[in-house]
């Protein structure tokens, strides 16, 4: 099965317990108000990849403790991550998955069955710019839930983690910032020359 792709960073420590590797998925049909991430709504865009080909990545990094899908929407390519977090989550591994759904909602399509099943911390509901709230980690707005659908993660998560963004820098010059805050004010604000020195 074919999974579109915005990005992928096999190793981050932002976008979820411990270390993750993290999907982007490309295509997002909610358009929420003040999206910070509007390039990965076209459903035309990104790259495709065979699943096999991704599930084979994950299980040959070392140190991970789990995967982490967000984007775009995870749900609209619900079959594809299904079977990716049904692997990787046999192999020892945690899933973490964000979506702009009810979870109530994705409950009603049988599609969401298998991924829904294999979900050990699921983030939920439409990013809500007047709810703007960057004080638990990994979400943006305060009418976003975090359902705890396994004991894998509980609420110590809000003790142990804070938002917190990364820098990747590429050997062509071009950055790429992941993680949660505010894009815009932290790129007028950091000074690359500090990071890199
Ligand atoms: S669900 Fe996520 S990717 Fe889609 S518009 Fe809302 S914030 Fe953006």
């Amino acid at each position: 099965m074919k999974l579109r792709v915005f990005k992928i960073l096999k190793n981050t420590k932002v976008e979820g317990p411990e270390t993750r590797y993290c999907i982007w998925v490309q295509g997002c049909s909610i358009h929420c108000k003040g999206c910070q991430a509007v390039h990965t709504w076209t459903h035309k865009g990104g790259k495709l990849y065979d699943t096999k080909t991704i599930v084979d990545d994950i299980l040959s990094q070392k140190d991970i403790e789990g995967v982490t899908f967000l984007g775009g929407e995870p749900f609209e390519q619900a079959e594809a991550l299904g079977e990716i977090a049904e692997v990787v989550k046999k192999a020892g591994l945690g899933v973490l998955c964000f979506s702009g759904n009810y979870l109530e909602d994705l409950k009603k399509d049988v599609k969401n069955q298998k991924l829904l099943s294999n979900i050990d911390l699921l983030i939920d509901s439409p990013f809500e710019i007047d709810k703007l709230d960057y004080s638990r980690p990994w979400c943006g707005s305060s009418n976003q839930r975090y359902h705890f659908l396994t004991d894998r993660y509980n609420k110590t998560i809000f003790e142990n983690y804070q938002n917190k963004v990364e820098f990747n820098i590429y050997k062509d010059g071009s950055i790429f910032m992941n993680g949660m805050g505010n894009f815009k004010d932290i790129m007028h604000k950091v000074d690359l020359t500090q990071i890199i020195k």
